[in-house]
């Protein structure tokens, strides 16, 4: 077990400027942080594993974050945390509506390994209101997608809400 170790797990669908936050604040505290991208997240997702994961490499590489990696998984988190040597799981909290669930995923992952440290981080105000689901909501319509997330994510929505015809 690594202390230097930190995992930022989720479905990234897709990877925005609230995530990029959240990872930035991660990295000023850890040594080491992992972006683990879930390959089956449990929700309807718009990319698939391997776009989403593709998309957050092309960021960390639009933002020259060499000493993050990312990697896909499956299966439970605490197992993966273990494989990879993390001590610490990052996750992000916005408004109080994050905190019910977080907390469940929290007590949980602590019951699976009482080793793995579960540490909420806070973005930036002007992040806070920033989500995957509304990112996709505003392109689904054609809006402009750029102020929130990085150029490869707003092209990859341009071309997969214009390849659906939606
Ligand atoms: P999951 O499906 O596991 O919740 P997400 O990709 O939606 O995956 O989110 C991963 C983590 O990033 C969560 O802890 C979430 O609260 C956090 N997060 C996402 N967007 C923001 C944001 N704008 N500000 C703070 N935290 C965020």
């Amino acid at each position: 077990m690594d202390a230097a170790t930190a995992i930022y797990p989720g479905s990234f669908d897709p990877i925005t400027n609230g995530h990029l936050d959240i990872l930035n604040r991660a990295r000023e505290v850890f040594p080491r942080v992992v972006v683990a991208v879930a390959n089956d997240p449990g929700k309807a997702v718009l990319f698939p594993a391997e776009t989403r994961l593709g998309l957050v490499r092309c960021v960390l590489k639009e933002i020259g974050a060499d000493d993050v990696e990312a990697v896909g998984f499956d299966g439970l988190l605490a197992e993966f945390a273990r494989t990879i040597g993390a001590r610490a799981l990052i996750r992000g909290l916005r408004a109080v509506t994050d905190f019910e669930y977080e907390l469940q995923m929290a007590l949980a992952n602590r019951r699976l390994d009482p080793d793995l440290e579960t540490v909420f981080l806070m973005a930036e105000a002007r992040h806070c209101f920033l989500s995957s689901s509304l990112i996709k909501e505003v392109a689904r319509y054609g809006g402009d997608v750029s102020p929130f997330v990085p150029r490869c994510v707003a092209d990859a929505l341009r071309d997969a809400f214009r390849s659906s015809g939606c």
